[in-house]
């Protein structure tokens, strides 16, 4: 498959069924907005025309309010005066939302895509941080317009923004600057910070109730922190549900579409992946994806490695292997098998590919093993260790069959852009090196787990079992407090 067939693919699917615009790129700005289809033998699933049509409104907003505009500059000028929204001039209808997205590049994408749901729901214009490789790595999703912050926002020290900044929003509930049943929207302020990070208080988290969202939507300018995937909380807030439904019939869906809208590899990074691809992977009869999640400062583990072996083998998703001397079976043609390891370190890669070398497959199979880069450890505000985890999340999802370490956001990414869902490797209970039993599971759907969500029922006004509220709101497997969609 190359960009031979990209003339072959229909608009339908160039455009993914028309989740992109058809109009307003430079399409020699962003080759893999046009080539991404066709690199995938999972054509994924089919957005619905009610998202289509949500998206290209949303769109018009960003373009309408986003900078450059008359809008904006008004807006960011009362931002600067501090006044309220309620005293706003010019063009209050532009309401806007800026997204920190830090940590790794896993939870960054989560969190850019959670903020830009909530941004879709609430009619705000999302506006991303661009430090931490934000503004590098990614085509400009709507067009016409920018999605990066602008450089001169008044809010200075917005990047440090966290749980204890006076004007989060939990903070105003607890100080009693805000009451959500008795605050006029003449009192509010210019602009709340939303704090939905790993550490979020019991009132940080009230941000899912609708009686908060009342509030927050007469606040002109939202920050919002969050390292997770808030999405399945904002299925909880009721007021949400209505138009969630509608935008997503398919609800275990959701982050595979909106990833696929907005998070397009820039022309460098598409050189790394699709390089890579066509060298290695391109003509494999089978593609088989392994993410092994480990710390630098991890040993290298023989129980990993042996979890990753009977998890493939018992799951059919590798062959086992023979004894030295046994001859394979002839089999009339060969089927070539793929496999792309992804890791911090090379140990495992390394072990897999001589046992694939040393050892005929059982099927005959023939079993290449591949690995494209092996960091070390993990760095931060490093362009090229960016460029290869973004090459490196964006083969595991051009794959047939995914295998991911549980827990990481890395492998979440990968399963949502790819439409893959993947067999799990649970991580071994309290900090023991065994490896469970079974070694993994296939997943209950494609989506990523919320690590942090709410404990607490809003109209009930007590803790209560957030998984058990809406069906499609379930328990992740990984991580049992989490929540994900089904
Ligand atoms: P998580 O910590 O597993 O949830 O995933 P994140 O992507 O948020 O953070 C892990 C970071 O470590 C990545 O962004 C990379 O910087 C680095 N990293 C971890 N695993 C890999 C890997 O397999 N390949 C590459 N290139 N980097 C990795």
């Amino acid at each position: 498959i190359g960009s031979a067939n990209a003339s072959r693919l229909g608009a339908y699917d160039r455009l993914l069924g028309g989740l992109l615009a058809d109009a307003g790129f430079d399409e020699r700005s962003c080759h893999s907005r046009y080539e991404f289809a066709t690199y995938r033998r999972n054509a994924g699933r089919k957005p619905s025309l009610y998202l289509i049509n949500k998206l290209r409104r949303h769109e018009a907003l960003q373009r309408r309010c986003g900078p450059g505009t008359a809008a904006y500059s008004d807006a960011v000028e009362q931002l600067r005066s501090g006044k309220s929204h309620a005293g706003a001039i010019g063009s209050p209808e532009c309401r806007y939302l800026v997204s920190i997205s830090y940590q790794g590049l896993g939870n960054r994408i989560l969190a850019a895509a959670s903020a830009f749901l909530y941004a879709m729901l609430t009619g705000r214009v999302l506006l991303v941080d661009p430090s931490n490789e934000m503004g590098q790595l990614f085509c400009e999703p709507f067009p016409g317009t920018t999605w990066l912050l602008p450089p001169d926002f008044p809010l200075t020290s917005y990047t440090n923004f966290s749980i204890d900044t006076a004007e989060s929003y939990g903070n105003m509930l607890k100080n009693k600057v805000i009451d959500a049943a008795s605050t006029t929207a003449q009192q509010l302020p210019p602009f709340a910070y939303v704090h939905l990070d790993h550490d979020a208080s019991v009132e940080d988290k009230f941000f899912f109730c609708d009686e908060d969202q009342r509030v927050l939507r007469d606040i002109r300018w939202l920050v919002m922190r969050t390292d997770s995937y808030i999405v399945p909380g904002l299925f909880l807030v009721t007021g949400f549900q209505e138009e969630l439904g509608v935008l997503f019939p398919e609800p275990d869906a959701v982050f595979h579409h909106l990833g696929r809208y907005l998070f397009h590899t820039n022309n460098n990074v598409w050189g790394f992946i699709t390089r890579y691809y066509d060298a290695y992977l391109a003509t494999a009869h089978q593609r088989v994806a392994i993410q092994v999640r480990v710390f630098g400062a991890d040993p290298e583990s023989p129980e990993l490695l042996e979890q990753i072996t009977t998890c493939t083998q018992k799951e059919n998703l590798l062959p086992g292997l023979l004894a030295a001397g046994i001859d394979p079976p002839a089999v009339p043609t060969k089927f070539s098998k793929a496999v792309l390891v992804t890791s911090l370190k090379s140990w495992y890669y390394d072990r897999l590919k001589s046992m694939y070398w040393e050892h005929a497959a059982a099927s005959g199979e023939a079993v290449g093993v591949h690995q494209p880069s092996h960091e070390k450890y993990q760095q931060f505000g490093a362009r090229l260790h960016d460029t290869k985890a973004w090459a490196d999340i964006y083969l595991l999802s051009l794959t047939d069959v995914l295998v991911t370490s549980g827990r990481s956001t890395f492998g979440y990414v990968a399963q949502g852009l790819g439409g893959l869902t993947p067999w799990v490797m649970y991580k071994p209970a309290n900090g023991s090196v065994v490896p469970p039993d079974p070694p993994c599971g296939r997943d209950v759907s494609m989506e990523p787990c919320f690590h942090n969500p709410p404990f607490y029922g809003c109209r009930i006004k007590q803790g209560v079992d957030t998984g058990k509220i809406v069906p499609h709101v379930q328990r992740c497997k990984d991580v049992s407090w989490g929540l994900k969609l089904v």
